[in-house]
């Protein structure tokens, strides 16, 4: 049996949100389905992380985000997106994950797995993918990644103390990893191939890790990379002499980002730029090369997670259903 909407909208993150928000506010019916919990990216995010967005740039359906300091945090953000689903009622679908897609503009068909290993059967006749990003992340792709020890994401800094860890990375999150660990009592190495941290570096945090690095509290190894992760041990490699280096290892944290997992859209017959894996759409519907089928959020940015985030994705959710409201009112002649 299929379950029968106007939309389905697949992923609950704050741009997946906000599709659900402007189709409560255009009188257009969504399910929303998603693998985890509503923003569940934030759930998974550093636990104690402040927004470098102010709050007003994170809101979404025009309800107000207030707190007290300058920047949000998590838990901030997280509370927020909650009461916002509650606000406008929004039907989610938590923990069921989209296996497959199928069908065209009229009748597409959205195959779930629900944790407990039910399947469902999900029938809309416009389709939004806004499925994020961060659950994909830029492999290193040397041996030995797949140890337990190694992860791609950081939470919490305190069970490092006393530990020889390696951040790989110089963008916010490899900085904001390092800097916490060497607060909780780790010993913190940070690899990055190029010469400098990065230039989207948050400009209030760039003082404070040139300091650790300039006094040796943070070894920072400029133009190195990972060639070799073993179970006590990393293996890093100069970038212009080859010349590798062995150095004593607990844990590492691969902070190298994270890009789309174009697989739903491909399998829907999406084309994407190769070289940057951004995906056929018209940025002023966010409609596909596939009609009746839209993309919202992160995923629209490709291999770059930088280039989209909260404060410019939720914009997308307004420009979808102003086009579906266009075409209903088109098609029913009004
Ligand atoms: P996501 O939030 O990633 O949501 C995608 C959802 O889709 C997830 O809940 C996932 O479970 C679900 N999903 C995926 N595949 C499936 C499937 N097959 N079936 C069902 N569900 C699925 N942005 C800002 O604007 N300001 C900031 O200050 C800021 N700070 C950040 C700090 C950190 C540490 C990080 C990592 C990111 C930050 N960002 C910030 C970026 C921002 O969080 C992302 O751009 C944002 O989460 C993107 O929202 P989204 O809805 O597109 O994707």
């Amino acid at each position: 049996m299929s379950e029968r909407t106007d939309i389905v909208v697949v992923g609950a993150g704050p741009c997946g949100l906000a599709v659900g928000a402007a189709a409560r506010q255009g009188g257009i019916r969504a399910v929303l389905i998603d693998r985890g919990c509503i923003t569940q990216s934030l759930v998974d995010y550093p636990t104690y992380m402040s927004f470098f967005s102010t709050a007003d740039k994170l809101e979404i359906g025009g309800i107000p985000f207030i707190v007290a300091s300058e920047k949000p945090t998590r838990r901030d953000a997280l509370v927020y997106y909650r009461r916002v689903a509650r606000h406008f009622e929004l039907d989610v679908r938590q923990y069921e994950e989209v296996v497959s897609l199928s069908g065209r503009e009229g009748e597409f068909h959205v195959r779930t797995r629900t944790l407990a290993g039910l399947e469902r059967d999900f029938q809309g006749w416009a389709l939004v993918l806004a499925t994020g990003s961060f659950h994909a992340p830029n492999r290193l792709d040397v041996p030995g990644e797949d140890l337990a020890k190694v992860t791609h994401y950081f939470s919490d800094a305190l069970p490092y103390f006393d530990q020889d860890v390696l951040v790989v990375g110089g963008g916010n999150s490899a900085v904001e990893a390092a800097l916490e660990l060497y607060r909780s009592g780790a010993r913190v190495t940070m690899v990055h191939f190029a010469q400098d941290l990065d230039r989207g570096v948050k400009p209030w945090i760039l003082p404070d890790i040139r300091n650790r690095i300039a006094r040796g509290e943070i070894r920072m190894k400029w133009g190195v990379r990972v060639s070799e992760i073993r179970a006590d041990a990393v293996v890093l490699t100069r970038e212009d002499t080859g010349e590798p280096e062995v150095v004593h290892n607990d844990w590492v944290f691969a902070m190298t980002g994270w890009h789309a997992d174009p697989s739903l859209l491909q399998s829907m017959g999406v084309e994407s730029d190769p070289e940057t894996g951004v995906p056929d759409y018209d940025p002023a519907t966010m409609q596909t090369n596939v009609p009746g089928l839209f993309i919202a959020g992160v995923m629209a940015a490709g291999n770059d997670a930088n280039k989209i985030f909260i404060e410019n994705g939720r914009e997308h959710g307004g420009l979808i259903i102003r086009e579906l409201s266009r075409r209903r009112a088109v098609t029913s002649g009004a």
